[in-house]
């Protein structure tokens, strides 16, 4: 895969490789963008690939893991952020060919997912869940829509979020992990998100997908916000 080195610590040697395989707007040249998210992550020390959310289309989602070298049976694990089309909508297409596959989806999906999905291991997740080494998931946040979002920790202790559509808010998210002041990059759907004081130690903002205040972010954090484009790869 084409590993670029936008957001490069050149004095550690990265973990992690998160591609943008998802979102509305910008594409790379045989990317195809689309309404939703998904963000494959390469563990660079297991060398296992781990989808995060599938956007909300199975062909386009196939097309662009293409387009970034990996096939749909390379993928390990897939993390369902909610059950919302747009980020569970294309995971059809990696069950299709890789049926045995682990899912790990907010607890109260459970069941519909493993009647969706009988061959495939699904995990309802309810509390902060280390999936592999240095990869954590929140499990179910949120009152109304349910939602969990991924944590990655670099082996020299950068934190890295990422995050569907941040339904259950921006806050009830930092806290989950434990880490208000340690995350050092955000990257996903910040929704309707307006209290932004969580981001305030984050050094690498791609805000994307549902995020409807891009424009004040970007105002605000002209150093840190990045413009997402689908096919776009950052190392960590
Ligand atoms: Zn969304
Ligand atoms: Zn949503």
């Amino acid at each position: 895969m084409q590993i670029s080195d936008q957001y490069y610590d050149e004095t550690m040697e990265e973990n992690f490789s998160v591609s943008i395989l998802f979102n509305e707007g910008e594409a790379l040249e045989g990317y195809i963008s689309s309404y939703g998210f998904a963000a494959l992550i390469y563990n660079i020390k297991s060398e296992d690939y781990i989808l995060f959310d599938t956007g909300n289309d199975a062909n386009i989602l196939i097309h662009n893991l293409k387009e970034a070298g990996v096939n749909a049976s390379d993928i390990k694990k897939i993390v369902i952020s909610h059950d919302h089309q747009e980020h569970s909508g294309g995971l059809n297409g990696i069950y299709n060919k890789n049926p045995n596959i682990e899912i790990y989806v907010p607890i109260e999906n459970q069941v519909k997912f493993n009647r969706k999905y009988p061959l495939a291991q699904v995990y309802g997740v309810e509390g902060v869940l280390e999936i592999e080494g240095n990869m954590y998931i929140s499990g179910q946040l949120g009152n109304y829509l349910k939602e969990q979002s991924m944590l990655l920790k670099t082996e020299y202790g950068k934190r890295i979020l990422l995050v569907g559509c941040c339904h259950p808010g921006l806050y009830d998210i930092f806290n989950a992990f434990n880490c208000t002041g340690k995350i050092k990059a955000i990257i996903g759907g910040l929704h309707d998100a307006r209290s932004f004081t969580c981001l305030e130690s984050v050094d690498f903002i791609g805000a994307c997908h549902c995020t409807r205040n891009k424009d004040i972010l970007e105002i605000r954090y002209p150093e840190k916000f990045h413009k997402i484009k689908v096919g776009e790869n950052f190392l960590f």
